[in-house]
């Protein structure tokens, strides 16, 4: 029986859940499949959830059951388990469109269903959401391919510099797979993912249940890969994952920032098979698509900016897309902040962006990769170390500072810089921002060396 108390608790213990939740997974998977959610009762080993319906539930639980159990178990400091009830949710929250909802959907699926994204997947990173230009259009038409056609480019491999839109391809693949067949079996990870996961494997002697997650599909999709580079053990059992689901003439594609044979400490064998299927490059995108992007991006945005304002940061930020979206969202803030008495001049547009203008091509060129090269050098460790999932104590401050530079000299963002350290959470990452801040007040010893690393950083430009 459900009292007043066991549902204020029940209610009090999924607010705290939720705010654990909000780190682990995308904005757009917390509003549609966690918000919705009812705490019903808190039992003393169950908390009771009401969701909308069976396929709600069972979905939730298929996709979402060990971050769930994870924040829950946090939450409570018990491991307490939960448990789905359906016939109960709030109104669902708006489904963005995606690709789901616009591709043509097989009678057989349901449209409800075809709305699931790939687990681990972004729903906003679809083909229709992809600006097609002359930088990105092989690898678009090949990942489309692979999307539709899969085992014909196998492997198929994307590379290009940060911020082009690889992870953005690669999930548009997940998705579109994953909407055409709900039954397909897909998995993206990062490399850092993949290797955490490999790791736990080995500490949990649970290999053989890593084995069967990882080979055992219909879709495998690796992101940044140049991060096996130097990994020895780890190259191994990716190899033999790679051969397995190769083998069994199931799809694989992966993303990295330079073609095979550069990666830095790659085994041949790995190269030869990474070279063996189709790569596709991406390069800096024109000032066309840069300009197509933008207009893109405010399709649907209550807030639109005049077409000369988007002209006017096409024009001056030349690099990576997320700039651009930066350089945005900074003019629609300032605009919708004023609002219409008084109108944004391309002269405004130009003060509010000057430090983006200005640092653009310094930031642009400072990547999470040369900042865990250059802290692991100047520390004396290994890169894996850094991102690794130990904590032995010489590799805290390196991995502090390293998250401190990532945020300070490159345009990524807290939840990127904490997938580039090993797939942690953005917490993390903004709790080593703030010591290293702190610290570097009174040790002047630590204050020396990051001063000495940006430039280090800077020098190599
Ligand atoms: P990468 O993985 O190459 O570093 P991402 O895929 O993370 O880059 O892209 C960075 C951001 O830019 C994402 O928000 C993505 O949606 C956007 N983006 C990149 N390329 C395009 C494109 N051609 N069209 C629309 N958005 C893009
Ligand atoms: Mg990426």
């Amino acid at each position: 029986m459900t009292t007043e108390k066991s549902l204020n608790d029940a209610q009090e213990l999924w607010s705290r859940t939720l705010s654990i939740l909000q780190g682990k997974v995308s904005e757009n998977t917390f509003h549609q499949w966690f918000e919705v959610i009812v705490p019903l009762a808190l039992g003393d080993t169950t908390l009771k959830l009401g969701v909308s319906d069976d396929f709600f539930g069972e979905w939730l639980t298929e996709n979402f059951g060990d971050i769930l159990t994870n924040a829950l178990q946090e939450a409570a400091g018990a491991p307490l388990q939960f448990q789905i009830e359906s016939g109960h949710s709030r109104p669902a929250a708006p489904v963005p469109v995606s690709a789901a909802e616009e591709a043509p959907v097989p009678s057989s699926i349901t449209q409800r269903e075809v709305q699931q994204t790939a687990p681990n997947c972004n729903s906003r990173y679809t083909f229709e959401n992809f600006v097609v230009g002359e930088e990105n259009r092989y690898a678009f038409s090949a990942a489309q391919t692979a999307a539709t056609s899969p085992g014909t480019f196998n492997p198929l491999y994307i590379y290009g510099g940060t911020g082009l839109g690889k992870t953005h391809l690669m999930q548009a693949v997940a998705n579109y797979v994953k909407a055409m067949n709900p039954n397909a079996v897909v998995r993206y990870t990062t490399c850092e993912g993949f290797l955490n996961a490999y790791v736990d494997s080995l500490r949990n002697k649970t290999s053989a249940e890593f084995r069967d997650y990882y080979r055992n599909v219909d879709l495998f999709l690796v992101d940044d890969v140049h991060h096996l580079g130097g990994k020895e053990q780890l190259q191994e059992e990716f190899f033999n994952t790679f051969n397995a689901i190769y083998n069994a003439g199931k799809q694989i594609m992966m993303t990295s920032d330079k073609q095979p044979s550069e990666i830095k400490g790659l085994e041949a064998r790995l190269v030869s098979r990474f070279e063996s299927g189709v790569a596709a490059q991406i390069t800096e995108p024109s000032f066309e698509t840069r300009l197509a992007i933008l207009r893109m991006k405010q399709e649907g945005q209550a807030f639109k900016l005049p077409d000369e304002l988007l002209v006017f940061i096409a024009e001056r930020i030349s690099s990576h897309i997320r700039a651009l979206e930066g350089a945005r969202m900074r003019l629609v803030a300032f605009a919708s902040a004023v609002g219409d008495s008084v109108p944004l001049t391309t002269e405004m547009a130009s003060n509010l962006l000057g430090d983006m203008i200005d640092n653009e091509a310094e930031k642009n060129r400072v990547s999470i990769d040369r900042i865990l090269d250059a802290v692991a050098s100047h520390f004396n460790i290994k890169v894996h170390d850094i991102t690794g999932s130990k904590r032995p104590k010489n590799i805290a401050e390196p991995r502090m500072v390293a998250m401190y530079l990532s945020r300070t000299l490159t345009d990524e963002s807290l939840k990127d810089i904490g997938q580039a350290f090993g797939g942690r959470n953005h917490t993390t990452v903004i709790h080593a921002i703030k010591q290293v801040e702190n610290d570097c007040r009174t040790n002047e010893e630590l204050k020396r060396t990051v001063t000495a690393l940006k430039r280090k950083l800077h020098a190599r430009i």
